[in-house]
C-alpha cells in the first residue's frame, strides 16, 4: 500500500511526496490505522524505521479535521521527548508533514531562556513538543494549560519512563484530561518499564516489529578487541580509511569526549564534541555542522544517542562500550536510518569485557568479532601520526600535573578545615 491510497488529507500526502516518502515503513503501516481510530498504542520498532512519521501523520490528520477545534482553546497534542535536540528534530518533522495544513507545532526545552518560548505559546499552538523538565516548569507557572490535550505521545518511551523523568511526567499526567489518547514509541523496552507503561494506557494496541533483533537490519555491527590505551590509534585509522564518511563516536564521559578530540587534533583530524556540559548553543552548533558535513567527526556521550536522525552518518564508533546495554542499540542506531546502510564498530578493552557480555545477553546474540592479528594491530599503532610523540612521557606528565592539582587541593582543604576550627 502506498501513502497515496491512505485516507489521510491531500495536504499531508503532498508533503509526504515532497519528503520522498512513497510507501509506509512497517511501523507506519501498523501504527497509523489504530492511531487514526483513536486507540492507545504501545509501539516498539528498531532505530531508524520511521517512528516519528508513524505518529506525526495520524496526529496531524486528526487535528487538521477535528470538529469544533479552535487554536485559542489550547494545546491538543503533547509530544514528550528526552532531549532538546530531539525536541527540535521532531518539531521539524511535524512542521514538514503539516506544512500545507494549518496545524501549528512548537517546541519548548530547558537550557535556554523561557521568555521567547512563553511569547510563542501565547500566540497559540496545536501541538507542543517538549522535554519534561521545561514543560513542568511552564505548566507550574501557568504559561501552559493542558486541559484540552487529546493526545499524549511519549517518544523514546522507555527512557522517558526511566528514573530521571518519571517524577515530572507523573505530575504532568495528572494535569491531562483522563479521556485522552496515549501513544508510546520506542526502539527498546524493558520489563520494569513495561508495567509502568501499561499503567498509563487504556487497552492499548501493542505493535512490535522484529522483536528478536533490536538492532536495525541496516546496521552492520561488530566488535574489535583493543586495549584502552590503543583506542585512539584505531579511531585514527577508521577516520583515515574513511576520509569521506561522516563518523559519530561515542565515549563514556564528557572528559573523555574532550580528550579524544584533543588526541585527534594532534594527528591532524578535526572533530567536535557534544555532551551535557556544553552550552545549548554549542551543542546545536556542533550538531548543525555535523549534519551539514562541515565537520566529519563528532564525538558524543550518550546524550545524543537517543532518537537523533542525522542524514548520512555512515559510521558509528563505540570508542567506549555503553554501560547500559540498551544504549548499544540506540548508539549503533544512529546509522543505517531509513533505507541507508550503516557500519558500527565497538572497541572493547579487556576491562570492558563484562559490559560486552551484558550487551550480548541483552541482544540475545553475540556481536560479530572483527579479528585484528598481531601485525595488523602493531601496524595500526606504528602508522599513527602520533607515533612520533612519546605517549608514555606525555601521559606521565599529565599524571604528574594531576597529582600536583590534587595535592594543592588537599592542602587548601586542610587549611580551610583548620580555619573552621
Ligand atoms: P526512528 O524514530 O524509528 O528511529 P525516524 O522517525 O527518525 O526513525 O526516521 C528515520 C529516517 O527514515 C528519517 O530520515 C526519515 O526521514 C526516514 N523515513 C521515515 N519514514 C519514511 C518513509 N515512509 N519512506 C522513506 N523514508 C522514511
Ligand atoms: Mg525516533
Amino acid at each position: 500500500m502506498k501513502f497515496e491510497d491512505y485516507r489521510i488529507s491531500e495536504e499531508i500526502k503532498k508533503s509526504l511526496e515532497k519528503l520522498g516518502f512513497k510507501k509506509p515503513t512497517d511501523i507506519q503501516f501498523k501504527a497509523i490505522p489504530p492511531i487514526m481510530k483513536g486507540e492507545d498504542v504501545l509501539a516498539i520498532a528498531q532505530t531508524g524505521t520511521g517512528k516519528t512519521a508513524a505518529f506525526a501523520i495520524p496526529v496531524i490528520d486528526k487535528l487538521q479535521f477535528g470538529k469544533n477545534r479552535r487554536r485559542e482553546d489550547g494545546i491538543k497534542c503533547v509530544v514528550m521527548v528526552p532531549t532538546r535536540e530531539l525536541a527540535l528534530q521532531i518539531t521539524e518533522v511535524f512542521e514538514q508533514i503539516g506544512r500545507h495544513t494549518r496545524v501549528k507545532t512548537f517546541c519548548v526545552y530547558g537550557g535556554v531562556e523561557q521568555g521567547p518560548q512563553i511569547a510563542k505559546l501565547e500566540a497559540g499552538i496545536d501541538i507542543l513538543v517538549a522535554t519534561p523538565g521545561r514543560l513542568f516548569d511552564l505548566v507550574s507557572q501557568g504559561h501552559i494549560q493542558l486541559h484540552r490535550v487529546e493526545i499524549l505521545v511519549l517518544d523514546e518511551a522507555d527512557h522517558m519512563l526511566d528514573l530521571g523523568f518519571i517524577h515530572d511526567i507523573r505530575q504532568l499526567i495528572t494535569k491531562l484530561p483522563r479521556q485522552r489518547q496515549t501513544l508510546f514509541f520506542s526502539a527498546t523496552i524493558n520489563e520494569t518499564i513495561k508495567d509502568l507503561a501499561y499503567s498509563l494506557v487504556n487497552k492499548p494496541v501493542r505493535i512490535q516489529i522484529s522483536p528478536k533483533d533490536p538492532v536495525a537490519k541496516n546496521v552492520d555491527h561488530s566488535v574489535m578487541y583493543v586495549d584502552m590505551d590503543d583506542k585512539r590509534y584505531f579511531l585514527e585509522r577508521v577516520v583515515k580509511e574513511n576520509p569521506d564518511k561522516k563518523i559519530l563516536v561515542f565515549v563514556r564521559t564528557k572528559v573523555r569526549a574532550e580528550r579524544v578530540m584533543k588526541a585527534m587534533e594532534r594527528v591532524g583530524i578535526q572533530s567536535m564534541t557534544i555532551h551535557g556540559d556544553k552550552e545549548q548553543k554549542d551543542r546545536l552548533d556542533a550538531m548543525k555542522k555535523f549534519k551539514k558535513g562541515d565537520v566529519k567527526l563528532l564525538i558524543a556521550t550518550d546524550v545524543s544517542a537517543r532518537g537523533i536522525d542525522i542524514p548520512s552518518v555512515e559510521y558509528v564508533v563505540n570508542y567506549d562500550l555503553p554501560e547500559q546495554p540498551e544504549n548499544y542499540v540506540h548508539r549503533v542506531g544512529r546509522t543505517g536510518r531509513g533505507t541507508a546502510k550503516g557500519i558500527a564498530v565497538s572497541f572493547c578493552s579487556p576491562e570492558e569485557k563484562p559490559i560486552l557480555d551484558e550487551i550480548q545477553t541483552y541482544l540475545t546474540k553475540d556481536i560479530k568479532v572483527l579479528e585484528v592479528d598481531k601485525d595488523d594491530y602493531e601496524a595500526t599503532i606504528d602508522f599513527s601520526a602520533a607515533a612520533k610523540y612519546d605517549w608514555k612521557a606525555l601521559l606521565q606528565e599529565a599524571d604528574e600535573t594531576n597529582d600536583k592539582i590534587k595535592a594543592s587541593k588537599a592542602k587548601k582543604a586542610k587549611a580551610k578545615a583548620k580555619k573552621k576550627k
